[in-house]
């Protein structure tokens, strides 16, 4: 099987190692601030899926430090900037501009990443981002997780599949790269389900440019955490896992390529699943399977 991997890519795209940094916009998310919701998505953690920037610096200073803590990680000289926890395109549009361009302006930067919602994409935005990808790459990785929306609703997602798919469109439509975010594991769920969001994924036009794929983890102050204590539902096994992780690999267009297929989240906060803690482990077990399939 031949997946395009992020780091092929990126090697092949700028020459050389790349590294992500995380970095904070400051913004919160509508889904939490009362706008659309209170408590988030259910799988979200306080943090927004975001547990290693640094909110209060100016965002150069946020680069630096975070280059400093991953240099015995990477020789990587190179980074993308990524702004990956809550809703980063949501708030002062004004303010986000500017900070989107300022880190575009920093050298070592050599393409942005933007988390965020397909509900909060203002055109206004979306067109600035558009003009930016021509300084640097911008790629906006929409957080799609489902595609079922009664799995998205028991979920509080607070957004629907058409509203991903009208944002998808328009982010294509202006000529910028999508990345989409899938969980796999969600309660509820079975295997079926999981391959229906892949085959989504896949069938979208024009071609989705990235997907990560991330298992649930069941991180403790969440409200999937609540739902797991009251009726613990099935964690996917890293065996289960790997093999819908490879049909989904199978089924992706030529264009996609695979930004992740694993997750490190927050090691204190992990209640399931356990797997998940050995990072190393997990990545050489998927390897070796998808290096057979
Ligand atoms: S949209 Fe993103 S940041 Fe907002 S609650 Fe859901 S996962 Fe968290």
């Amino acid at each position: 099987m031949v997946i395009r991997r992020f780091s092929d890519e990126m090697k092949k795209r700028f020459g050389g190692k790349v590294y992500r940094i995380a970095l904070s916009s400051g913004c919160t998310c509508p889904n939490r601030d009362g706008t659309l919701g209170t408590g988030g998505c259910a799988f979200c953690s306080e943090y927004g899926a975001g547990e290693f920037s640094f909110p209060d610096l100016p965002v150069k200073d946020q680069f630096e430090r975070g280059k400093r803590l991953v240099a015995n990680k990477t020789r990587a000289d190179r980074f993308i900037g990524y702004f990956q926890s809550f809703t980063n395109t949501y708030g002062d549009q004004e303010r986000l501009k500017m900070l989107f361009r300022e880190t575009a302006d920093i050298p070592e930067i050599c393409a942005l990443s933007i988390a965020t919602r397909p509900d909060c994409l203002e055109n206004g935005m979306v067109e600035f981002l558009s003009e930016l990808s021509g300084i640097k790459p911008v790629w906006v990785e929409l957080g799609l997780q489902t595609a079922d929306d009664e799995t998205g609703r028991r979920m509080n997602r607070c957004f629907d599949r058409d509203s991903f798919e009208e944002a998808y469109r328009r982010l294509k439509g202006a000529g910028l790269e999508v990345v989409v975010h899938i969980i796999l594991g969600l309660p509820g769920e079975n295997e079926e389900d999981m391959i229906g969001t892949a085959e989504y994924v896949s069938g979208l036009s024009p071609a989705v440019d990235g997907i990560k794929i991330h298992m649930l983890q069941i991180l403790d102050g969440t409200a999937v955490a609540e739902m797991y204590r009251k009726e613990p539902f099935h964690v996917l096994s890293l065996e289960e896992y790997t093999g819908i992780v490879i049909k989904i690999l199978k089924m992706l267009p030529p264009e996609t390529v695979v930004h992740r297929f694993t997750g490190d989240g927050p090691k204190k906060t992990l209640i399931e699943p356990k797997w998940c803690w050995d990072k190393k482990k997990v990545l050489n077990y998927m390897n070796g399977e998808i290096a057979k399939a």
